[in-house]
Parts: C-alpha cells; sequence; structure tokens
C-alpha cells in the first residue's frame, strides 16, 4: 500500500496545489477577550493621546520666562493663582508672574508653558518661590505626544498582547475586530481508547492524541472541536466525519491509516467526497502511514495513531496550515544549533526526524541528545524532549559530535 511512498516535499506540494487556505472570518470581541487574536484592521486613532497637555510631574505650572534666572541662591517669587484639580477642566489661569498649583498627571492650565518640580519650589502663604529656572514645555507632555489624531497604532495581522491591548484601551476601544479562529475537528479512532477521566478496562489505554493534538491546535491559533473516540468501524467513521466536515474548517484524526486489518480510514477518507485521498503516506519516520484528503474543499489530516508520531506529524504538514487560515505569521518557533550526542542513524531513504532534548557540556556548548520515544506510546519521552533534528532522505547517520540545527518545540528556558 505504501509503495511508492511521496517525499516530504512532494506530499506539501501536493497539499499546496489542492488547497490555497483562506483567511478566516471577522468577528468582534470585548478587549478582555481579545489576548493571543490577530487583528482582523488596520486601527486608527480618532484622538490624541493624551487628549490634553499634561503635567508629568507634581509642582507649579508657571510662564517659562518668568523662571529664567532663578537658582538655588536667586529663588524667583511668583503669586499662586490657584490649584488644578486631576480630572477636571483647570479652574485657575496663570498670567505673567504667576504660578498654579498642578500634580502629576493633571491639564495644564491656560497661560502655563511649563512646570517647575515641587522640589525646586517653596510655598510661602499666597506665594511660591521658585529655586530653578525652566524652559518652555519642560516637564509637560504635548496633546498627542504618545499618538496622533489619525495615526494608525495597530496595523491588520498583529497578534494581541498585554501591549497592544493596552493601545486599544488607550484609544478609547471597548472591543477589537479579530480573525475568527479555525475550527478544527479533533477525533481519535481505535477500539482500544478510552476517555481520560473513565475507568480503564482491561487491555485498553486512555487517549492522548486528542488532546494533544487538540492542544497543538490551540498553539497555532485554531479553535478544536473535540469529537470523541471513534471504532474502527467503517459507517460509524462516515457518519462522524461527514458531520465534522460540514461543521468544521480543517479535520484531523488519528489511529487507523497503517496497514493492518482495522486501519480503515484511507478506504472511508474515499467515500466521502472529491477529490478523496491526495496523499498517501510519506517517506518520513516516524509518521510514515500519514494520509491526507481534500474533500468538498475542506482537508482531513488522519495522522498515525503513535503519539509522538502524530505530533511531529502535526508540526510538520498540520501547523502551517491553520496557521495561515488563523492569519498569523508562518514564523516558526526558533532553530538552535547544537552538537550530536552521538552518532544517530536513520531509517533507510526517509526523512528522518529525531526528538532531542538538549543540554550544556563541559564547555557550555549545547549538546543533542536523542530521547527515544519507542515503538508505541511513549508521550512522556516526548514530554522531555525540547525539539527535533532532520536527517535528510540521502543521508545515513549522523556523526557524533556533528553539528546540527534543532528545531525547538518552545523557547529554549535555562538550560
Ligand atoms: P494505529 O495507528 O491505530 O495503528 O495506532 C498505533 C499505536 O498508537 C497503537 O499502539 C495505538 O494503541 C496507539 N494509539 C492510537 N490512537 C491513540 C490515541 N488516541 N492515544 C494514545 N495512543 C493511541
Ligand atoms: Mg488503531
Amino acid at each position: 500500500m505504501f509503495r511508492e511512498l511521496m517525499t516530504l516535499d512532494e506530499a506539501k506540494q501536493v497539499i499546496q496545489r489542492h488547497f490555497e487556505p483562506r483567511t478566516s472570518s471577522v468577528e468582534t470581541v470585548p478587549l478582555l477577550e481579545a489576548y493571543d487574536r490577530v487583528l482582523a484592521e488596520n486601527v486608527v486613532s480618532a484622538l490624541n493621546i493624551p487628549p490634553f497637555n499634561r503635567s508629568t510631574v507634581d509642582g507649579y505650572a508657571v510662564k517659562a520666562e518668568d523662571t529664567f534666572g532663578a537658582d538655588e541662591n536667586k529663588p524667583i517669587k511668583l503669586k499662586i493663582s490657584g490649584t488644578v484639580s486631576i480630572g477636571k477642566p483647570p479652574m485657575t489661569r496663570v498670567k505673567q508672574g504667576m504660578a498654579a498649583g498642578i500634580v502629576t498627571g493633571a491639564p495644564m492650565p491656560d497661560g502655563a508653558d511649563a512646570v517647575v518640580m515641587i522640589e525646586y519650589a517653596e510655598a510661602k502663604k499666597d506665594d511660591v518661590y521658585v529655586y530653578s529656572t525652566v524652559t518652555k514645555d519642560e516637564n509637560v507632555m504635548m496633546a498627542g505626544a504618545d499618538l496622533q489624531k489619525g495615526e494608525t497604532v495597530l496595523k491588520a495581522g498583529q497578534l494581541l498582547g498585554s501591549r497592544e491591548i493596552g493601545v486599544l484601551a488607550a484609544i478609547g476601544s471597548a472591543k477589537a475586530k479579530v480573525r475568527a479562529d479555525p475550527r478544527v475537528a479533533v477525533l481519535s479512532t481505535g477500539s482500544e481508547i478510552t476517555e481520560p477521566g473513565r475507568k480503564l478496562a482491561s487491555g485498553r489505554i486512555y487517549d492522548i492524541n486528542a488532546y494533544s493534538l487538540s492542544t497543538a491546535v490551540l498553539e497555532n491559533g485554531g479553535k478544536p472541536v473535540y469529537l470523541g473516540v471513534l471504532e474502527d468501524d467503517i459507517p460509524g467513521l462516515q457518519k462522524i466525519l461527514r458531520q465534522a466536515l460540514a461543521s468544521a474548517d480543517l479535520v484531523i484524526t488519528s489511529g487507523g491509516v497503517s496497514v493492518g486489518p482495522k486501519d480503515v480510514m484511507p478506504k472511508v477518507l474515499n467515500t466521502l467526497g472529491k477529490p478523496g485521498v491526495i496523499v498517501c503516506g510519506i517517506a518520513i519516520k516516524p509518521g510514515k502511514p500519514v494520509t491526507v484528503a481534500l474533500i468538498d474543499r475542506k482537508l482531513v489530516f488522519s495522522l498515525p495513531g503513535h503519539p509522538a508520531s502524530a505530533l511531529l506529524v502535526f508540526h510538520l504538514l498540520v501547523s502551517p496550515i491553520i496557521r495561515q487560515m488563523a492569519g498569523r505569521t508562518l514564523e516558526k518557533p526558533p532553530k538552535v544549533k547544537a552538537y550530536a550526542s552521538m552518532r544517530i542513524f536513520a531509517a533507510k531513504g526517509r526523512r528522518t526526524f529525531i526528538t532531542v532534548k538538549l543540554k550544556r557540556d563541559g564547555s557550555k556548548r549545547l549538546v543533542a541528545e536523542p530521547v527515544p520515544t519507542g515503538l508505541s506510546g511513549a508521550i512522556t519521552t516526548l514530554a522531555k524532549a525540547d525539539g527535533y533534528l532532520e536527517i535528510a532522505e540521502n543521508k545515513q547517520f549522523i556523526d557524533a559530535d556533528e553539528e546540527v540545527t534543532v528545531q525547538l518545540f518552545h523557547d529554549l528556558r535555562s538550560i
């Protein structure tokens, strides 16, 4: 069945030829729900920020020229005209020879063009002695100094984090227009698979893939829709996959794609719509039996059941598609250079992916140590891995101490 396997690059090309990911629709969400969403429009400020000239210190608002010549030994006396309250329009004006008390963030009163810091002023009854010269605009943040009315403050496609959401709040937006997260249906297959939380009967194992894959969907900006665990049974799978295709933008299944008698997924996929299966096995290790179908313009990725393989194939093939649909940049998590801790052999004629843990050796070099994911299961070892390295199809092994590039699963913490 997998005699003529496509290479990974061929499989990617076939998928691209059949499917052009369209960015998802737009929705409006409250600001506090906008975290980690992709902005769908350019945002233009409708006002100046700050909206008025503001004092940046506590002190006295003055006409700068009235303070010229003042120093520690030669204070200049000004008459206090009043006090400006914060959060209200100023009720006092500053005429020549006068000063108004002001606090940080309060609006500048008419007539004043600078603020003397409280540390350089000494109030005595109705007068204030100024011990320092200030220049025009000193200690004043001008209207629009932060953001100008009409300025584009955020661009479509930006990911919203604390700083961007702060900017939206600053211009008075209570909502954000963001890309709808693509809906990704996730289902597991296999008569031995039990949902976590239930009692585990003899001979059965818990469903790992639905959870690891759904979380990987979230990590890439999609919205997972969990459809449960299905038996390896053709009519049941046809029914749930029709529902999945009707309600989701993309479907991910795991299990049932190998060559055993219960591995019915490719057969099922060919009954659901045109063109059906477009990739049937790829020359990679692990992940060889991965099957991809296009059904009525929606992609179905049927990943191998082995949890580590399923997650690796997700990283290689599925995550770029979800990211494009979500309007996210295609930037991958970072890669790092390291040295192989030992000789690592490749699978003959297949692109081989080796999950590795990174360590530092005596001279502080990063060293990549293979984390064996074993023949089946082994999610715990995968959880210990920091990333993976690739061995090309035409290469037999990587030698001990050879320099390698490690694609990280996550940002590198202190190692
Ligand atoms: P399959 O691809 O269905 O032949 O499954 C390959 C291996 O992965 C078998 O040992 C399965 O029991 C295991 N497996 C399949 N699906 C899951 C799953 N959802 N969670 C954990 N292990 C699984
Ligand atoms: Mg199975």
